[in-house]
């Protein structure tokens, strides 16, 4: 079958949601959805971050791509490597070519590994390690596990990544368990952050700036990572404003790598300026082909880019593609709905959720800008279900 009536780039959390939901709503769309996806695994990746605080074993968070692809779409194993949206047809890495009559584009954000010097070949040891990938969550277990004292530095980009909040999750656990392992008075605990300020949104930059001072974290703002020296357990940062090298000896290193759009979007005729799919960041559409939507990470929506984001992004895309087949107005608006599960420490979270304007848009009837245990056990053990069974379904 060479023509589908929807393709989907990516089978990640916004192209297995939106399937889900699009079949859910209807029957005519059995066996006319294509998802494209090279990777065999799904990942949860929501979890990576206590996996990297020894939590949560990472095989929990994979499963198989093909037990997630939902009943009556078609799944392709192929990564798409071109778009002619004049021609509603897209190309893929094995030369084949799959034609549409409405595209949803998917592919989630690119890590830029390379861009940091010396990362790609230290991850995973040296004391270097990411709770960006699958493959080098554990290690960040394994370096907060042995830490005996000195410097833990913990960084985050100069660039948009998915889940803001994650550089700074994984330097909370590690800090509350330098405690109780009796290391905290031996070591010093850094945030680098290519970053000016430590959270976007008052409410809960206000209780983050607060657990900062009393739990004697440094911060250092402007501080883009530039270069890992593994062997010197250096890490080698550019100073946003005076364009200064600073190094820093470290004896354990959290890594947040660079992110961007995928090279084969940047390159695409769906790409905004800045590289992003361009779509209208109420409606989802593409601002220039009518039949194409965009959703999640690789979007120009400009949102904090997460899982729970995409959550609110699926029905509005989904209402307003069967707007489009009627000839109908686009009835859905999404208000930039994020959110961002704050682990602050071991049994300890702050939810915070907001909207485009980064006012809060909370859930509960309590203050969310407050540390619980009953929001740090939603993240660890209800979430992932309601993930799996409930927005993969197409029902949450
Ligand atoms: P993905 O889910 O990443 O899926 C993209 C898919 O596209 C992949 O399957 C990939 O194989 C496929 N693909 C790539 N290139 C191609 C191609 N050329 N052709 C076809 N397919 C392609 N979110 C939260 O809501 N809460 C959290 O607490 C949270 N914490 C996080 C912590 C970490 C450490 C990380 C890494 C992420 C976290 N997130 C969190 C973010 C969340 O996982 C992402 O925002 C979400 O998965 C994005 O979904 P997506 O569909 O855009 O991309």
């Amino acid at each position: 079958k060479s023509h589908y009536t929807v393709v989907i780039v990516g089978g990640g959390t916004g192209g297995i949601t939106t399937a889900a939901r699009l079949l859910r709503e209807s029957r005519d769309l059995y066996n006319e959805i294509a998802i494209i996806d090279p990777s065999e695994k799904h990942y949860y990746q929501p979890l990576w971050t206590l996996v990297g605080g020894g939590e949560v074993e990472a095989e929990v968070t994979k499963r198989d791509e093909a037990s997630v692809i939902p009943d009556g779409a078609n799944w392709i194993q192929d990564a798409v490597v071109a778009f002619l949206p004049e021609e509603n047809r897209v190309v893929m890495a094995s030369g084949g070519e799959l034609s549409y009559d409405y595209l949803v584009v998917a592919p989630g954000i690119q890590l830029d590994w390379g861009k940091v010097k010396g990362l790609k070949e230290n991850l995973g040891k040296n004391g270097v390690s990411s709770n960006y990938s699958y493959e080098s969550a554990p290690s960040t277990w394994e370096n907060i596990r042995n830490f005996k004292g000195g410097t833990a530095i913990f960084t985050a980009p100069n660039t948009p990544i998915k889940c803001g909040g994650a550089p700074q999750k994984i330097m909370y656990l590690a800090e509350d368990y330098f405690r109780k392992a009796g290391v905290r008075d031996a070591s010093k605990v850094v945030f680098g952050s290519g970053g000016t300020i430590i959270f976007g949104v008052q409410k809960y930059a206000k209780t983050l700036t607060r657990i900062v001072q009393e739990r004697d974290i440094e911060t250092k703002f402007y501080h883009n990572l530039v270069e890992i020296d593994g062997e010197n357990k250096q890490a080698i940062f550019e100073h946003l404003q005076s364009g200064e090298r600073v190094s820093m000896k470290y004896d354990m290193i959290h890594v947040v790598p660079p992110m961007s759009a995928p090279d084969f979007i940047k390159q695409s005729p769906l790409s905004a300026e800045n590289g992003w799919v361009d779509v209208d960041k109420y409606t989802l559409q593409h601002t220039r082909y009518k039949n194409v939507f965009g959703i999640g990470d690789a979007t120009s929506l400009p949102t904090s880019k997460t899982g729970a984001a995409i959550r609110k992004q699926a029905p509005v895309l989904v209402k307003n593609l069967f707007a489009v087949m009627r000839n109908h107005p686009l009835p859905g608006q999404y208000n930039g709905y994020t959110s961002c599960p704050l682990i602050t420490g071991y049994g300890r979270l702050v939810l915070a959720e907001f909207d485009y304007n980064n006012n809060p848009a909370e859930t509960f009837p309590f203050d969310q800008a407050k540390e619980r245990y009953s929001m740090y056990l939603l993240k660890k053990d209800m979430l992932p279900v309601m993930y799996w069974d409930g927005m993969l379904k197409g029902v949450m």
